[in-house]
């Protein structure tokens, strides 16, 4: 049997910002965090340029994320920027929701339709120790305005976390059972301190299991750009649950995805070290032609072959805030 062709490379992530207003456990890395200065990351004339040649290398789907893509001045009018682009064909945002409250109505019209929401626990105390934030009660009146608002897709994403928020996973999933909601169960990542993942790793297969008491949970299709989430409608649900394995079932051979951080350097894949600089290049008067060619460059350098089961990402990698989640 001919293998399938790997997927085209269609899809670009912007880390617009290394900053962030949570201090996640699981996004955290052990020691402190440096900073990058301002000077060092792109501006918004540069992402918009870049996403203007990514647009037409074939990435046609960008999503804005971070740190905490909220907090960077101006990122209401860079969206609807970027919207505009020739060639971007959505522009999707990933945000922890903070800020959701005051800026949802903007990002709306603005232009943005694809919302993804970080959300691990609906306890406010959980949610405080876990992010470091008092601010339960914004992100959860966030997510109302956007479901008001008609944003779609509109997805939350939970890290799984063993012994931290394992024990709400049926009353997060419940979330999606009146309102048009995607609910992401994500397995935590290494990609921090590993003793934290040691001890709150849980599997998706144990994720799944203690969903049983929803019923049979039926497969959806999903859309060929959507990633790596499987789909599936529990019975009497409007909306779906998603379950993304990125430790225990790598996605590398049908990875969509290139990620530029904030720094203005190109990942091929989340789990190496590698990197090539565009800002640079850019920075230094390259044409559109030569940028196009390091994001092609890039795309070639992503690995087909999936990742040993478990695998971390190599010491002296950056923190995921930098890289773009
Ligand atoms: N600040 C925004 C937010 O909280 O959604 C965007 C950036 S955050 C790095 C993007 C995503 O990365 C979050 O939804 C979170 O689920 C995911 N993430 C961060 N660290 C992770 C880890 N160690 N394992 C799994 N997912 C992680």
């Amino acid at each position: 049997m001919t293998p399938h062709p790997p997927p085209p490379v269609n899809y670009l992530r912007l880390s617009i910002t290394d900053r962030c207003n949570l201090r996640c456990l699981y996004c955290l890395p052990a020691g402190e965090f440096d900073k990058l200065p301002s000077r060092e990351i792109l501006s918004y004339e540069e992402f918009l340029r870049l996403a203007q040649v990514a647009a037409a290398v074939g990435l046609q789907k960008i999503r804005v994320t971070g740190g905490e893509p909220l907090v960077r001045q101006g990122v209401v009018e860079f969206l609807r920027r970027l919207t505009r682009v020739p060639g971007v064909a959505k522009v999707c945002l990933t945000t922890n929701g903070v800020l959701l409250p005051d800026l949802a109505a903007d990002i709306h019209a603005a232009g943005v339709r694809h919302l993804n929401l970080s959300l691990d626990t609906l306890d406010a105390g959980r949610y405080a120790a876990l992010t470091g934030g008092d601010h339960l009660p914004r992100v959860l009146a966030g997510l109302e305005r956007a479901l008001r608002l008609g944003f779609q897709p509109l997805k939350l994403n939970c890290v799984v976390l063993q012994g931290i928020n394992d024990q709400e996973l049926l009353e997060i999933a419940r979330l999606a059972k009146d309102d048009p909601l995607e609910v992401r169960f994500i397995e935590f990542m290494p990609l921090a301190a590993p003793e934290r993942w040691q001890a709150h790793f849980l599997p998706m297969a144990e994720v799944r299991a203690r969903l049983a008491a929803l019923g049979p949970l039926i497969p959806v299709a999903a859309d060929p750009t959507a990633g790596p989430a499987r789909l599936y409608q529990p019975p009497g649900f409007r909306g779906r649950l998603g379950f993304i394995s990125p430790v225990s079932s790598h996605h590398c051979p049908t990875c969509n995805r290139l990620r530029l951080t904030a720094a203005g350097r190109l990942r091929p894949c989340l789990f190496s070290a590698e990197e090539v600089d565009v800002k640079g290049p850019l920075r230094r008067g390259a044409t559109d032609a030569e940028l196009a060619q390091l994001l092609i460059g890039a795309a070639r350098l992503k690995s087909r072959r999936p990742c040993p089961p478990g695998s971390a990402l190599p010491a002296g990698s950056r923190a995921m805030r930098s890289i773009g989640g």
